[in-house]
């Protein structure tokens, strides 16, 4: 019979060997297969509880215990590098006090010296790390992090990354260093890379950081090239210590990246007190968390003299003792999937969101989350009444990550989804082109698709009506007074004067407003007019080449096609919407309302870039896409979207992609927004 003192031990033992189970297979879901099933924050409380029993019970830490691990073996099929200096985990913080409870450790260990130069803080990307060998100042080897001490060569992965500099930008490279930092892919290039594997059938990534290692980690290199991914350095190491590097602090070392031509991440500062380092890292929290385009899931606070890193050094080759990771409240929380709501957007498309039972996520409260389209539903398998995940990341709009399956009851289960056959608002059976993922609504006249036309009609890039909002709009359907687009140009301030919160003035402003954008040009018009697949550039082709809506209406198939830039999906939809009795209606009754139908000559034969074919990509740091393509057309040359040998050259802004990656191939010229500017007479 067991005694007392026997059991109250076999209770934590059992325990223990438990948790090590569980976190041993989640390391190998999360580091080996890029595929966690558990969320960081669930993992992070279990081996914190693993942590506290082999604290209490020392006897229990067995030699292969996660607690003593970084990261996973390398398992795949990659060949294997040995790093020069281990690459370290870093311990946790989850609140102010167990920051406080670190720096009095390191005060204690390392003396009041760590005030004095104080301490770096910098954001904690959420990524993959990687550490880059350059051998005089020239990329030699690139690897993950693996276990710490061996990770996996991916020089070739590395080296079709952008950010990464194949040779350091200084005169005085170091004859060895390796550069630490994380691989990571920004949040609007992860959404856009899920759309597409969607596209071509393949399982979508749980999150950007899980999308980042499985990038790193592909055996062709050419695939990596595809996925977008970015890198950010945050730390440099040599095998004989610091002292072989030319510089004495993160501070300055952070420095010297940047200036070798390594990314460094924003929002990093040095502070001197407790307090500083707390503002600061709650500022990163509710702050500048909202602004990047990329996860972090914490901030690292370090202590800055490096002789100071050295002297502190680390805990079971795990962590550094001179580094402690603020983690912040998880972004990802679980709750119940109350309803699948389905929303017509402009062009018809059917977008289904999931109604949520309301979560605190990362201070915010959220009810509703994105879906993306139906076949995400059903290769995630999500049912009404499930409990789910939901993140919510940035500025991006919360997302489902997916059902709990363990939480789906066995003896009733809820039923899976079935996508609509018909359209939610107007009961018109839905349709799915053959290469597309999105179910859409035919019915030009939907009401659904009518309110989302309309307001983008009245977009800064259409129409560009100033004072007609989304609510105002609504209100005017509801109150008869407008069907379609061209029922704003003949409003008059008595009919809109009776309508609540529609003051005197306001109603005579709105009804200016709309009277000057009838002189918008053909370009605009078309982009307003919400022609699937004609956005900004495609209009403006159209409305360059034709002239006119009269020419455009008496173009064949074959002639739109043969406009540069348009594709035989954007003629046929053109064609559709010009064939289409409603479609005619509308640009007659606009016509009617005396809303110009040509694109004035914009070119005058001699503007400074006359003659020449131009591509723009990415985001411009002033310039809407709008905009810069009419400064273009202004100055004489032709906006194409896709880039050629033909292509004069290209104006690239903030993650430009493959349009850059093709330019350079092809040797085209690249020029930023303020070099076009200068080209185009405006500086
Ligand atoms: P970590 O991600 O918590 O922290 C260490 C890493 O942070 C470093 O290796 C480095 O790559 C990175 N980092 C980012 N910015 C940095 C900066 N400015 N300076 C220094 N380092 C920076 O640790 P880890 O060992 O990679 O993983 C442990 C964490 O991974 C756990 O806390 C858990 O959240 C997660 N995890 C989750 C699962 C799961 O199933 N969900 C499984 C295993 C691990």
């Amino acid at each position: 019979m067991a005694t007392k003192s026997s059991a109250t031990a076999t209770a934590p033992a059992h325990r223990a060997a438990e948790l090590r189970e569980q976190l041993t297979l989640a390391s190998h879901e999360y580091y080996v297969l890029d595929q966690p099933t558990l969320s960081d924050a669930a993992y992070d409380k279990l081996f914190r509880e693993l942590q506290e029993i082999e604290r209490e019970h020392p006897a229990l830490r067995t030699p292969d215990s996660p607690t003593l691990r970084v990261g996973s073996e390398p398992q795949s099929a990659l060949p294997k590098h040995t790093h020069l200096v281990p690459m370290l985990s870093l311990d946790n913080a989850f609140d102010e006090a167990e920051v406080a409870a670190w720096q009095e450790r390191v005060r204690r260990l390392a003396g009041d010296a760590v005030d004095v130069d104080g301490f770096s803080c910098e954001l904690k990307i959420d990524g993959a790390a990687v550490s880059l060998t350059y051998r005089d100042g020239v990329l030699v080897t690139g690897a993950t992090r693996g276990s710490g001490t061996v990770g996996e060569n991916v020089t070739p992965n590395l080296r079709t990354m952008h950010d990464v500099p194949l040779r350091l930008k200084t005169e005085t490279p170091p004859a060895l260093v390796e550069i630490r930092g994380e691989a990571y892919l920004p949040f609007s290039r992860f959404a856009k890379m899920n759309e597409e594997r969607i596209a071509a059938g393949e399982p979508v990534f749980a999150n950007p950081r899980n999308a980042a290692a499985g990038a790193l980690r592909q055996l062709d290199p050419s695939i990596t090239a595809q996925r977008p991914l970015r890198f950010f350095g945050y730390s440099a190491v040599h095998p004989d210590g610091f002292g072989a590097l030319p510089f004495d602090s993160q501070d300055a070392l952070l420095a010297a990246l940047s200036q070798w031509g390594v990314p460094v991440a924003p929002h990093r500062v040095v502070c001197h007190t407790l307090e500083q380092v707390n503002a600061w890292a709650t500022r990163v929290e509710q702050e500048y968390r909202a602004q990047i385009d990329f996860a972090i899931d914490g901030a690292v606070v370090k202590v800055n003299l490096l002789s100071l890193q050295q002297e502190l050094g680390e805990v079971s080759g795990r962590v550094p003792r001179w580094a402690i990771a603020r983690k912040f409240a998880p972004d990802v929380a679980e709750t119940t999937l109350l309803r699948i709501g389905v929303n017509v957007g402009r062009t018809g498309s059917l977008n289904p969101y999931a109604e949520l039972d309301a979560v605190e996520i990362g201070g915010t409260t959220v009810r509703m989350a994105t879906l993306h389209n139906f076949d995400l539903i059903t290769l995630k398998d999500l049912r009404v009444g499930d409990r789910v995940l939901v993140q919510r990341a940035g500025e991006v709009i919360p997302q489902v990550i997916g059902p709990v399956p363990e939480k789906r009851s066995t003896t009733d289960p809820p039923v899976p989804f079935v996508a609509p056959t018909e359209c939610p608002s107007c009961g018109t059976p839905v349709r799915r082109d053959d290469d597309e993922v999105a179910l859409y609504c035919p019915n030009v006249a939907c009401p659904g698709r009518r309110l989302e036309s309309l307001v983008h009609f009245t977009s800064v890039d259409a129409m560009d009506i100033r004072g007609l909002s989304y609510a105002r709009i609504e209100q005017l359907v509801q109150a008869d007074l407008v069907h379609d687009a061209a029922d704003f140009y003949t409003l008059t301030t008595g009919q809109i004067l009776p309508l609540e919160r529609m003051a005197g003035k306001s109603a005579e402003k709105l009804i200016a407003a709309i009277d000057a954008s009838r002189a918008q040009p053909l370009s605009r018009l078309l982009n307003a007019l919400g022609i699937r697949h004609v956005g900004a550039v495609a209009a403006q082709l159209l409305a360059r080449r034709f002239g006119s809506i009269e020419a455009l209406q008496a173009a064949s198939l074959d002639d739109i096609m043969a406009v540069r830039g348009i594709g035989d999906v954007i003629a046929a939809s053109v064609r559709e919407f010009l064939d289409d009795a409603a479609g005619q209606a509308l640009v007659r009754k606009l016509s009617a309302a005396r809303v110009q139908t040509t694109e004035p000559d914009v070119s005058g034969g001699a503007g400074p870039l006359h003659g020449l074919t131009v591509v723009i990509t990415g985001t411009l740091p002033t310039l809407s896409r709008t905009d810069a393509t009419a400064l273009v057309e202004r100055a004489g040359a032709r906006v194409t979207s896709s880039v050629s040998k033909n292509t004069s050259f290209l104006v690239a802004g903030e993650e430009a992609g493959s349009k850059l990656d093709k330019a350079k191939q092809l040797g085209v010229e690249v020029i930023d927004e303020a070099e076009l500017l200068r080209r185009a007479g405006k500086a």
